[in-house]
């Protein structure tokens, strides 16, 4: 496909607001193109290069990027400086300033830009600027508008990934293939290999596409239940592990080769160095298993609370980090044992095998569980726990499988809770924010527009502003993340009455407690017939930024309704 064509679909892309048409648009595309670029097409469509958990970096500034269009066009700086001030956005500079006449296919325009995100150490700025400044001076004007806004990371078509699995089960002729479509993706994290694997072999191949060392598989979720009782009474007999409060990881051995993966499927495997040589010793050609690593202290034991472990997202001296603050790793599930898929079988099998893999390892641990069918001994371990820092227990079920991307009834967590305060702690997504007033207008940013997930439509919803619960400091590191990510109106994912002063791209995740959960029409999300919807009263952060989360790990609406029906059932004991 001509890379000219691909802009064609993503300036009607940008053009509608409706996500239906959004699907349309989208699954028309997916019909049209071969199965040799199918991948390559999703990855620019949601303005990367390859899949998150590769995220090569194209390194190009905005500064870079002005002088590359200076070059490209023959204009000195100075003017593309003047037209950029003017336009306010490098995409439309790119469009007055550029009209080349060859016609690249899609193919040419990825490989120059793989180019460019795999040029690095000495000398590489100028190679870099050498291949931009040669594809946009071969590229028509509104080619050069999206290159310009791909490079910078500001495509922003609002192409989540269940619009794209919506979009390839429609571009198959039934709506009814998302499924397990999604069962794919949810195997590997990988949009563009499921789409490529369904061009080439069909829903065949789709059906029998299986978990693969090196590709993270989107983990699985808790469910929340009020008490012990409820959990005993939904899983009878069940294992109760501890639930450490740490960063979680999934990690993949294959031989001496180890990555680690958090979360929200990024690369983490440079962050935690002893993790890595940990696995490295572990009795398998190849593994599959996942935990929570954890700061602890290892004269008195302790553990240390989630921000301490949290300052290994950190670039720079990680190897001092590891002797400050050395981690251990409590795994809870194996995932695939030397070839062997382990997802599909019982939890029961699953830990066994768990725990004979790791055992004598000096960093790695199995979690601490027990069996039980009485609720009493889960609220006895349930203290004990929480007082050695510990967030509270999960519930597992014994023939439970893992179900990878889904949030379940196979896994319950009971967390700590305090009088006044909902059960759990809520994950929003930060979509805007206002101006501060007062004491606050210092630091630029009063209060964010927090909003949950809606799958089903790939949008954000608002529930609540949060103004609370942020250090001076905070505020400060806030205002300056939310600055590289604002935009002019509000984002095409965002469903939103409230008008922020400044919106945002949302990408970062906060985790708020709130008093309750109650219905209000200024919010969008869960709103029903008579525009009612759900709002956080009294909501603060406790988490202040949530690195380990991406937007769509955000709570969602459906929780949300979930929490709000719950809480009205908690036992007054
Ligand atoms: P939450 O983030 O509050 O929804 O709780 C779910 C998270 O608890 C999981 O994503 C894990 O990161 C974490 N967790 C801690 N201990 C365990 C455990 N033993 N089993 C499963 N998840 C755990």
């Amino acid at each position: 496909m001509k890379f000219k064509r691909l802009v064609g679909y993503f300036e009607r892309i940008e053009a509608t607001a409706k996500r239906l048409d959004m699907f349309d648009i989208l699954s028309e595309l997916f019909k049209e193109t071969q199965p040799d670029e199918i991948d390559r097409i999703i990855y620019l469509t949601q303005g990367q290069l390859l899949p998150p958990f590769h995220a090569p970096e194209l390194g190009i500034s905005e500064k870079l990027l002005i002088r590359a269009l200076s070059e490209a066009s023959n204009k000195p700086t100075k003017t593309v400086e003047e037209i950029f001030k003017a336009t306010g956005d490098l995409g439309e500079s790119a469009e007055q300033l550029i009209n080349g006449k060859e016609a690249l296919g899609v193919n040419q325009v990825y490989d120059e830009l793989m180019a460019i995100a795999e040029t690095s150490g000495k000398g590489s700025v100028n190679i870099k600027m050498g291949f931009l400044s040669g594809l946009l001076r071969a590229v028509s004007s509104v080619e050069a508008k999206y290159i310009a806004r791909f490079i910078l990371g500001r495509l922003r078509l609002g192409i989540g990934d269940p619009t794209v699995l919506e979009a390839l089960a429609l571009s198959e002729g039934d709506r009814a293939l998302r499924p397990e479509l999604e069962r794919a993706y949810n195997l590997c994290s990988d949009l563009g290999l499921v789409a490529k694997t369904l061009k080439t072999g069909g829903m065949k191949a789709i059906e029998k596409f299986r978990i693969r060392v090196g590709y993270p598989i989107r983990m699985a979720l808790c469910e929340r239940l009020p008490s012990s009782e409820d959990i005993i009474e939904k899983m009878g007999r069940a294992a109760i592990e501890a639930k450490y409060d740490g960063f979680r990881c999934q990690v993949h051995k294959k031989g001496d080769t180890i990555e680690i993966f958090s979360r929200n499927l990024e690369r983490t495997t440079k962050m935690f160095p002893e993790i890595r040589e940990a696995a490295r010793s572990l009795p398998a050609r190849e593994a599959i298993f996942e935990g929570e690593a954890l700061a602890y202290n290892e004269i008195t034991g302790e553990l240390f609370p989630f921000q301490v472990t949290m300052q290994r997202k950190r670039k720079h001296g990680i190897e001092e980090m590891a002797k400050e603050y050395p981690l251990r790793f409590f795994a809870f599930d194996l995932l695939l044992f030397d070839g062997e898929d382990y997802t599909e079988k019982p939890y029961s099998e699953r830990r066994d095998k768990l725990v004979s893999l790791v055992k004598g390892n000096a960093v790695i641990e199995a979690a601490r569980m027990f069996e039980t069918s009485d609720p009493k001994e889960i609220t006895k371990h349930f203290e004990e726990f929480v007082e050695t820092g510990l967030e509270g227990v999960v519930a597992k079920r014994l023939d439970g499988v893992y179900t990878a991307g889904s949030r379940n009834f196979n896994w319950i967590k009971l967390k700590r809770s305090y009088r006044g305060e909902l059960a759990d702690t809520i994950d929003v997504c930060v979509v805007g924010y206002f101006r501060g007033r007062g004491a606050r207008a210092r630091f630029g940013v009063g209060a964010l527009l927090a909003a949950v997930y809606d799958s089903e439509s790939d949008t954000f919803k608002t529930v609540s502003k949060v103004g609370t619960g942020f250090t001076d400091e905070e505020f400060l590191q806030v205002k300056t993340m939310l600055d590289e990510i604002t935009i002019k109106k509000k984002h095409p994912r965002v469903d939103s009455e409230v008008e922020a002063d400044v919106w945002v791209t949302p990408r970062y995740v906060v985790t708020v407690t709130a008093d309750e959960i109650t219905r209000s029409p200024m919010h969008t999300a869960g709103r029903d017939l008579e525009g009612v919807g759900y709002a956080l009263r009294f909501p603060r952060a406790v988490d202040f930024l949530r690195p380990d989360k991406s937007a769509e790990d955000a709570n969602t609406v459906d929780e949300i309704i979930k929490m709000e029906a719950q809480q009205k059932q908690v036992k007054v004991k």
